[in-house]
């Protein structure tokens, strides 16, 4: 209830307040308790938080950290898988002669790229990512085992076809692979081969399966054969005093292919021998160990490492 001074009676008396006054006062004290209530809900919602939302903050934090550390066991895994390939190129491709497994490189880069920050969704991203390339690299690599597996299964076949034994039974080797004095032309010049000294008609053997090729090596071979094995060697037997096959024709390793003799440009009776590995002249001592002693083959190799006058 409110009073009003009245002037005229010089008295107070009770004001009336009209129903549409009290609703709009009302009205008006309702209106600031909801903006203040609404301010409140703000600050505190902004500065604290529900027990929920502590309870979900502490569950990101533990997975976070749960996929850090699948992160680094991926990473684990990933070196272990490493290791493996890296065995299977240096250490088994090696043994069998095969070409390295290819594409691998691209993905060591990628596998190896560090964690990115703490971003829960970013981090899942990448360890998928990561887990996506190791089961590649797995599959890659059980295809690499797979296809070692298959060259192991016609490894026979295969060392078959790779030169391994000597030309000629007890080789001596009178001049070896490299530059060496030139018989007829008296000047240095790079000896493709080796020359193996015997007595004129001695059988030649083939040192590894394969056929007969057509091929002419060169007119200063003289009488020769050419065998190709069909795996990227070719051996060459030149100065024979008579080749025993013909173009075409298929040996095994150890057959008699030819006699000894100096057809063409030697200067003596010898065998000039030679093995050409993809389009390669190499050294042919380093194929000679199939069928001597040790000691044969030192002493081979130390024959062979003199530099001195080619037979041609
Ligand atoms: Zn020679």
């Amino acid at each position: 209830m409110k009073y009003k001074f009245n002037h005229k009676s010089l008295s107070f008396e009770v004001e009336e307040i009209s129903f549409r006054q009290r609703i709009k006062k009302i009205l008006s004290y309702a209106a600031t308790a909801i903006v203040f209530a609404v301010g409140c809900l703000l600050i505190y919602a902004n500065f604290f938080s529900s027990p929920k939302e502590k309870r979900l903050k502490r569950e990101l934090e533990a997975t976070n950290l749960q996929i850090a550390y699948l992160d680094r066991r991926v990473n684990q895994l990933s070196h272990v898988l490493k290791g493996l390939e890296e065995k299977d190129d240096n250490l088994y491709r090696v043994l069998l002669d095969a070409e390295p497994a290819k594409e691998r490189n691209a993905y060591w880069a990628v596998q190896e790229a560090p964690p990115s920050q703490l971003v829960t969704s970013k981090m899942v991203e990448d360890l998928s990512r990561k887990v996506n390339l190791l089961m590649l690299r797995t599959g890659k690599e059980l295809e690499s085992y797979a296809e070692l597996w298959g060259m192991l299964q016609n490894m026979d076949e295969r060392m078959s076809r790779v030169p391994a034994i000597s030309p000629v039974k007890n080789p001596k080797v009178v001049s070896g692979f490299g530059m060496r004095y030139h018989p007829v032309y008296k000047i240095l010049r790079r000896h493709t081969g080796v020359d193996l000294i015997g007595k004129r008609g001695q059988p030649v053997y083939a040192t590894a399966d394969g056929t007969v090729s057509s091929e002419n090596p060169g007119s200063g071979y003289g009488i020769s054969v050419v065998i190709n094995h069909g795996n990227g060697y070719q051996t060459i037997y030149a100065h024979l005093s008579k080749a025993n096959v013909r173009p075409g024709q298929k040996v095994k390793r150890g057959a008699v292919i030819g006699q000894m003799g100096s057809s063409g440009l030697a200067s003596g009776v010898h065998l000039h021998y030679e093995v050409v590995k993809n389009g390669q002249k190499v050294n042919p001592v380093h194929f000679f160990y199939g069928d001597l002693s040790p000691e044969e083959y030192e002493q081979i190799l130390k024959d062979a490492a003199v530099v001195n006058k080619a037979l041609s």
